[in-house]
């Protein structure tokens, strides 16, 4: 599936779930008596859709719970982060660049894709990067179920530690979605949830 119809999925369930559930807590409040009219159930509805989409949406959304997505303000650093690899040749080149130029940065990997060469994995640790958790295979999280989430999440880790001897401590969303269970499910796992400020592809 696509990306916009893996979106146009996400927000017809997240819209569908809104308005079912205004419309029975409208006929419960109704019943006991406390009536309004149906236009504001609405706007209410419409309201709740629009957060809820916009937290899953926006990666910064503090909607779910804390984020890290930027450093200390003051502070004339930044972190470099890599998403989606290990592809080949391309994260060996990043390797040497930043050996050259004695930089630290954070490759958050697929499970898959670590399996498949995990030299240039077991590369990046030893010279110092940190190995962050990307879902196993960049599958869309936010209709997955908890106990899905923390599978492929618990699945990367596992092949991370297999290579590197350390479990990943970072843990970033594809694409930067999420759901109300997403950051639960990777601090269970052992891994704090990031998000970024400045994206670049
Ligand atoms: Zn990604």
């Amino acid at each position: 599936m696509s990306r916009r119809c893996v979106i146009a999925v996400i927000v017809a369930v997240v819209s569908v779930i809104t308005a079912g559930t205004m419309a029975t807590i409208a006929v419960v409040a109704a019943r006991a008596g406390f009536a309004m009219p149906a236009r504001v159930w609405i706007w209410i509805a419409i309201a709740l859709d629009a957060l809820f989409i916009y937290a899953v949406f926006e990666r910064r959304a503090p909607v779910w719970g804390r984020i890290v997505s930027r450093g200390r303000p003051h502070t004339p650093a930044i972190a470099i982060t890599f998403d989606d690899g290990p592809t080949e040749p391309y994260t060996s080149q990043i390797l040497d660049v930043l050996r050259r130029s004695g930089a630290r940065a954070t490759f958050f990997v697929l499970g898959l894709r670590a399996q498949e060469t995990p030299d240039v994995v077991r590369r990046a640790a030893r010279e110092g990067h940190e190995i962050g958790n990307h879902t196993w295979d960049h599958a869309a999280l936010p209709l997955r179920s908890p106990s899905a989430m923390r599978v492929t999440i618990r699945r990367t880790s596992d092949v991370v530690q297999d290579i590197t001897g350390t479990r990943p401590r970072v843990f970033r969303a594809p694409f930067g979605w999420r759901n109300p269970w997403l950051d639960g499910a990777a601090r269970r796992e052992g891994c704090e949830p990031i998000a970024w400020t400045i994206g670049v592809s």
